[in-house]
């Protein structure tokens, strides 16, 4: 019999909640095997060589309307209150060669003000909200099939300058022929809100995620090992889990890819990944340079204007983000920017599945895999990798909150 109740796989927010709840709600006793060297999968967070704090596999900002998952969380960290803000750049068609432009995304009322001039950008915002009403949001796909054809020719100006080439870098495919909700979480909405999301809750952790994390995993009941594959030491054997060779008669908590964990046996799933290029700017002074050479840096100690800025119809990355603007450090005379670039998802040593891709084959084939983990009733995929789903941490939070309850039967 094995020392452990349940064991869980995975240490990103969906198998810490689940090990967290099955270790209080439950009094559990868990395992935890992370095959990075550290906990907190994507959302991890550390300081940098210059003391900024990043988020090494990307950006993240908690957002949620969900009163459970917000008040599960606030037990383990305190909020900074980021509201998150989005700036579309791109070159200045009208002004002079090289000038660039830069309006809210989700596109709005004033990004129409500034694509169009005040007067014209203004007349057309007004007829949008005439058709559509105030404060609503449509998306890309809907606002394409207006009849009106002012409204279509709007239409066309913003798939042609915030979307169609937006999303052929991150998915390589054009925005009528991914997964219509993709492109529907950043709608054209008819707002002054110039903020990414409206959830009620907003913010990141104030000490980041990282300690968040080691917060709901420190407790007597869980053990955690990190550096650990653990495909190694789980097997299947005549619709039995074994664990390092024993039978493993607890429930089994898998937040790792569904291909990975039966062999590929129906072949991989498809997904994105990215290629992040981290830079530092440090602030003109004698004797402090940085590796990419001395700079001066704008407003102050910032490199730009808001927290990410899309890059929606040049340049080869998606977008960048400055770290000091979102963690709102207090760190004078130097700053962290990212720039993330998309490409098909090789399994290449080190590269991270990031993104499903989500359509009908893949759906199908992923369900072969979800079919194959039924048989095994003790085993629950869960989180956004086992349920190839574009998840965010809020929903992957009431996830596991949810898969407890039914775990520890209410
Ligand atoms: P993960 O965080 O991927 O954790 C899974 C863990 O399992 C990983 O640590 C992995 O190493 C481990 N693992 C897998 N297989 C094995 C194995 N065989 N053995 C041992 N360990 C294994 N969401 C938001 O709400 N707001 C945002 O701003 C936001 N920004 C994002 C930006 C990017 C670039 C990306 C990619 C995602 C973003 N998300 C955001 C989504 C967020 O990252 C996910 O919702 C969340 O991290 C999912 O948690 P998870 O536990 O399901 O998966
Ligand atoms: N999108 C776009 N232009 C933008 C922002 C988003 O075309 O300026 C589309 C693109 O297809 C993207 C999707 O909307 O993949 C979802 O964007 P989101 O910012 O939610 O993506 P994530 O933060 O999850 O990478």
């Amino acid at each position: 019999m094995s020392q452990y109740d349940c064991l869980v796989i995975g240490a990103g927010f969906a198998g810490a909640v689940t090990a967290g709840e099955l270790a209080r709600r439950g009094n559990k006793k868990v395992l935890v095997l992370e095959r990075r060297d550290h906990i907190g999968g994507n959302a991890y967070d550390r300081p940098d060589r210059y003391g900024v704090l990043i988020h090494q596999y990307g950006p993240h900002i908690f957002h949620t309307n969900d009163q459970r998952v917000f008040d599960y969380l606030s037990q383990y960290t305190a909020w900074n209150g980021y509201q998150h803000r989005v700036a579309a750049n791109i070159p200045d068609e009208a002004g002079t060669p090289g000038q660039r432009l830069q309006y809210p995304v989700p596109f709005n009322l004033t990004s129409l003000e500034t694509a169009f001039g005040r007067e014209e950008g203004k007349r057309l915002g007004d007829k949008l909200i005439a058709v559509y009403a105030a404060e609503k949001k449509v998306t890309i796909l809907e606002l394409r099939q207006s009849s009106d054809p002012e409204i279509s020719a709007l239409a066309d100006y913003i798939y042609d300058h915030v979307f169609v080439r937006y999303t052929m870098k991150q998915w390589g495919q054009r925005p009528e022929d991914i997964d219509p909700d993709t492109t529907a979480r950043v709608p054209i909405f008819l707002s002054r809100d110039d903020r990414y999301f409206q959830d009620k809750y907003q913010g990141l952790p104030t000490e980041g995620y990282t300690p968040l994390f080691e917060k709901i995993l420190a407790h007597p009941n869980i053990t955690v090992e990190t550096g650990c594959e653990a495909l190694k030491r789980l097997t299947f054997a005549g619709g039995a889990v074994l664990l390092d060779g024993q039978p493993f008669s607890g429930e089994v908590i898998f937040t790792g890819q569904a291909d990975e964990l039966f062999g590929f046996r129906f072949g991989p799933l498809p997904y994105r990944t990215l290629d992040f290029e981290f830079e530092t700017w440090v602030e003109r002074l004698p004797g402090q340079l940085t590796p990419q050479g001395c700079v001066a840096m704008s407003e102050g100690d910032f490199y730009q204007t808001h927290g990410t800025v899309n890059y929606t119809v040049d340049r080869p990355y998606t977008r960048i983000t400055e770290f000091k603007r979102m963690t709102l450090q207090d760190l004078p005379g130097v700053t962290t920017i990212v720039k993330e670039f998309s490409k098909p998802y090789s399994a290449a040593p080190g590269e991270i599945p990031y993104y499903a891709i989500i359509n009908a084959e893949n759906n199908a084939l992923y369900g072969k895999y979800a079919a194959l983990a039924a048989q095994y009733p003790r085993l629950h995929l869960l989180g956004r990798l086992a349920e190839y789903k574009y998840y965010n941490m809020d929903a992957i939070v009431a996830r596991a909150l949810a898969l407890t309850d039914v775990l520890l039967g209410g």
